[in-house]
């Protein structure tokens, strides 16, 4: 039988160990209560505000009325069957006004069967220069963060809504997202993520078409749905979260991001203990 004294070690071992993770995180004020805390095994939730319904892959349905999206009059979008037919049929896009300054198309990266896909905003002034999503500060942090749930980039798939860098990194106008967001559904449904992370505002608004404020939604594992043309809709989980980019400028936030990716790894681990059963 251990030894009390044993046992205990063992514990401070652990909690040794937890301390200097939370350290690597910025996070130094762990022994205060957490601001929002998660419910332990909330079920996926499906948005019931107006706006959360299914958008088309291939369709350029009007969430921003007035703005007409700039694919108007162009040849329908064909199905794809793989990444790598999306990406080549983007290859050259300009159907949006974000091809016009643009160095590089930033398309994704990562594992094309992903359990986990992580969705951000748009490419940044480093992405755009090596047409990788993810590769600046933002990146870096984001690469700590998959690490301290066991998780690579190479695992995973990460993208963004739009594909081309906004100028002045500015967040993507409606119309550009319109205009990209066929290319994003093809994307997921190629991929079949089981859980999709949406980093920031402007990626949960697009993919749950919601006006809820992220801080909100964050850490709750909700559902959404694509609807596909002649098949049943195709359903996935999203956990919001804050964007890489946002823990940068507010570091005394990066303690939620801890949060909720500690979820993800025990629904990882767990499958069904955060999420429970799909229904949507
Ligand atoms: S952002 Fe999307 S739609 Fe616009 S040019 Fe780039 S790939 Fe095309």
């Amino acid at each position: 039988m251990p030894r009390p004294e044993a046992e205990l070690l063992e514990i401070v071992k652990s909690l040794k160990a937890s301390v200097r993770e939370l350290k690597t995180w910025g996070i130094r004020d762990f022994l205060k209560p957490p601001p929002k805390p998660v419910p332990a095994s909330s079920p996926p939730q499906p948005l019931t505000t107006p706006e959360a319904s299914t958008f088309v892959a291939g369709e350029t349905r009007h969430l921003f009325p007035g703005l007409a999206p700039e694919t108007a009059g162009r040849p329908a979008i064909p199905a794809f069957q793989s990444l790598g037919e999306i990406q080549e049929f983007l290859k050259d896009c300009s159907r949006c006004r974000l091809s016009q300054e643009r160095n590089l198309l930033v398309f994704g990266v990562g594992n094309p069967r992903a359990e986990i896909l992580l969705i951000g905003e748009a490419p940044g002034r480093e992405e755009d220069l090596k047409g990788e999503p993810f590769v600046g500060r933002a990146g870096k942090l984001l690469d700590q963060i998959l690490a301290a749930i066991n998780l690579s980039r190479r695992e995973v798939y990460i993208a963004n809504i739009v594909k081309c860098r906004p100028p002045e990194n500015r967040e993507p106008w409606p119309d550009e997202v319109e205009t990209c967001r066929p290319f994003l559904t093809a994307q997921i449904l190629c991929i079949n993520p089981r859980i999709t992370v949406s980093l920031g505002a402007p990626a949960t608004r697009t993919l749950l078409a919601t006006k809820q404020p992220i801080t909100q939604i964050r850490g709750k594992f909700l559902t959404y749905r694509l609807a596909r043309p002649g098949q049943p809709d195709w359903k996935g989980i999203i956990l919001p979260t804050y964007h890489p980019a946002f823990l940068l400028r507010n570091p005394s936030r990066k303690r939620e991001v801890w949060e909720d990716v500690k979820a993800l790894r025990e629904e990882l681990d767990n499958p069904g203990s955060k999420t429970g059963p799909l229904n949507v």
